[in-house]
């Protein structure tokens, strides 16, 4: 674990290091191959305070751009009948999470480039407005609450504004958990999260509305999938529940956007082969990974594995990432 995090920080110098002294045209150098992208949160400033997952307007703009110029940028259905290109990178673009400002600053920079994209929602807006981890760390930041007892356990605020147990904190353990235990959770928060300065952080926390989710899946260059009902990893509660996610929100996407719902993406990317296999058994045709548990997964033509995009590094450093294919 060590090693990998100082092999990564020394890559990312070593690539500072040839930007500075002119060799970009060595590290941009001629790569091929394909990758299938996953975006968060695009908001206006970059701020990874309250979401270590989101990248600016401006970053996303200039990579588009860039990669729209450079490379060969295709839909998920292209990408899945394998139109790629030769002697370059073939790309396509996702969206998970289902944020209001994936309509609101990414949408229309994807439109002037005309870039295809997907969008992955969840449909935790029938039950709350926001999903469980934007809801925690906005008021973990802005909470006066030094400790909270949750399921019996105390958890304590650390420096980095986490509620932790015993190391694990509350957002690894909100993963692992089904709503209604989720709803708890937003009890014990509900006037810190209502005195936030909610209009100030929309960009933090807001869903997409219906009308929005289907006025994406209507535009010819995108189309909508599911990330399940709630965001809990599919992996950590009972396989019957993650099931039941998997299909009703299979069945409440279509109902929004009234058209097959045939792409899945797997929260956080954790997956088993029975859950896979039961998103193929009900209809998905597509099902993203972030990456395989094992590799005779990548054989099988519906799922493919994705490549994250990283907030906390230059674009030309994400470029040089991205054409490699890794972070190491
Ligand atoms: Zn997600």
């Amino acid at each position: 674990m060590l090693w990998m995090r100082i092999k990564y920080r020394l890559g990312l110098l070593y690539k500072i290091l040839l930007f500075k002294i002119g060799l970009k045209k060595w590290l941009l150098k001629d790569r091929y191959g394909e990758r299938i992208l996953v975006f968060h949160g695009i908001d206006s400033i970059g701020e990874t305070k309250y979401n270590s997952r989101f990248i600016s307007k401006f970053f996303f703009e200039a990579f588009i751009k860039h990669i729209s110029t450079h490379y060969n940028v295709i839909s998920l259905d292209d990408f899945y009948a394998k139109k790629f290109k030769k002697n370059t990178l073939n790309i396509a673009i996702t969206f998970d999470d289902g944020l209001l400002n994936n309509y609101q600053n990414a949408l229309p920079i994807l439109k002037k480039y005309k870039v295809p994209a997907c969008f992955y929602i969840t449909t935790i807006h029938e039950k709350a407005p926001y999903l469980w981890a934007d809801f925690l760390d906005l008021v973990s930041i802005h909470t006066k609450k030094e400790e909270i007892v949750f399921q019996n356990k105390a958890y304590i605020k650390n420096q980095k504004n986490e509620f932790t147990h015993q190391n694990v904190s509350l957002k690894n353990i909100a993963k692992t958990i089904t709503y209604k235990d989720i709803a708890l959770l937003y009890d014990i928060f509900k006037e810190d999260w209502n005195a936030l300065p909610k209009e100030e952080l929309n960009e933090y926390w807001e869903l997409m509305s219906p009308d929005q989710i289907k006025e994406i899946a209507d535009h010819p260059l995108f189309t909508i999938g599911s990330h399940a009902e709630t965001h809990a990893s599919l992996i950590n509660i009972s396989v019957a529940t993650a099931k039941e996610e998997i299909l009703q929100s299979k069945k409440s996407l279509e109902n929004i956007c009234q058209q097959p719902i045939e792409e899945f993406a797997f929260p956080f990317g954790y997956y088993t082969e029975e859950l896979a296999k039961y998103c193929l058994e009900v209809g998905y045709k597509k099902v993203l990974l972030v990456d395989y548990n094992i590799k005779s997964h990548a054989e099988n033509e519906a799922l493919k594995n994705r490549f994250v995009m990283n907030p906390y590094i230059t674009l030309e450093q994400q470029l040089a990432c991205l054409l490699k294919g890794s972070y190491f």
